[in-house]
């Protein structure tokens, strides 16, 4: 795909892939795991009802991680199309804050953060993120003292924004895909609503997922090593 210009209308989601090569684990589809743990026990609600301290001291390690991990050329890269273009929009499926700290400012997070946490009462959301809130003991909103749970959508919670996303998606010229095993829904669907409304589709990933045949464009491997190229020549032609 050569034909970028500024008025490029471009609608990107990224997946846990893109932030591996800043050493952030992906999440294992072929065998359910996350960092170690079954999906069932620390990404669902019946799993924080279950045992909220293990799901709370799991998503404490993964936020603690957050202070030791940088953004990688891949996160910088989409800034500089962000910057380059006049429409467009990041969707990321990922929950960690290198997008953002990259410095990417059209940004969704359809998943929630890590950074944030939010009283099951009042629904109140604020980014913890100094010492006091990183530690094992589970937390109160300052609020109403209501429990704080992780700002995450977990499994069979509906994701954030969807609304904004659709209306992207069905006015975006071209959709790309990172770093995603393109099996989590709604997020595989979105490739669907761009394609039907005619946008040009790319596919960037190390392994080729599992819907890869639906994509216009696969380009197999690191998205550190082919995003900086492939922005530097749309930008600079
Ligand atoms: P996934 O782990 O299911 O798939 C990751 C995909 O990225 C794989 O297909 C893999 O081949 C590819 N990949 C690995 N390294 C890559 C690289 N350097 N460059 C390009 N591609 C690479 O991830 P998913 O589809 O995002 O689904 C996982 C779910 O778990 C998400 O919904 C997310 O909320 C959560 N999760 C988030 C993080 C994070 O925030 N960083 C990490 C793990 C899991
Ligand atoms: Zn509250």
């Amino acid at each position: 795909m050569n034909m970028i210009t500024k008025g490029t209308r471009i609608v990107i989601l990224t997946g846990a892939g893109i932030s591996a090569e800043s050493g952030i684990q992906t999440f294992r589809a072929s065998d359910g795991l996350w960092e170690n743990h079954r999906v069932e026990d620390v990404a669902t609600p019946q799993g924080w009802n279950a045992n909220p301290q293990l799901v709370w001291s799991f998503y404490q390690q993964r936020r603690r991680q957050l202070l030791d991990v940088e953004p990688n050329p891949a996160h910088t890269a989409l800034v500089d199309l962000e910057n380059y273009l006049d429409n467009f929009l990041l969707i990321t499926q990922n929950v960690d804050n290198l997008h953002g700290r990259a410095g990417s400012k059209q940004l969704i997070h359809m998943h929630g953060e890590l950074e944030k946490l939010r009283c099951e009462q009042c629904n109140h959301i604020e980014i913890m993120m100094d010492r006091d809130h990183l530690g094992e003991e589970l937390l109160q909103c300052t609020k109403c003292e209501g429990r704080l749970r992780p700002h995450i959508v977990w499994f069979s919670e509906p994701p954030l924004q969807l609304l904004e996303i659709d209306d992207a998606l069905s006015k975006c010229d071209v959709f790309i895909v990172i770093g995603t095993s393109g099996n989590v829904t709604p997020a595989s669907t979105f490739l669907h609503i761009a394609k039907f409304e005619g946008a040009h589709t790319i596919c960037i990933n190390l392994d080729p997922p599992e819907n890869v045949y639906f994509f216009d464009e696969f380009i197999q491997g690191k998205a550190g090593e082919i995003l900086p190229a492939l922005v530097q020549r749309w930008i600079e032609k």
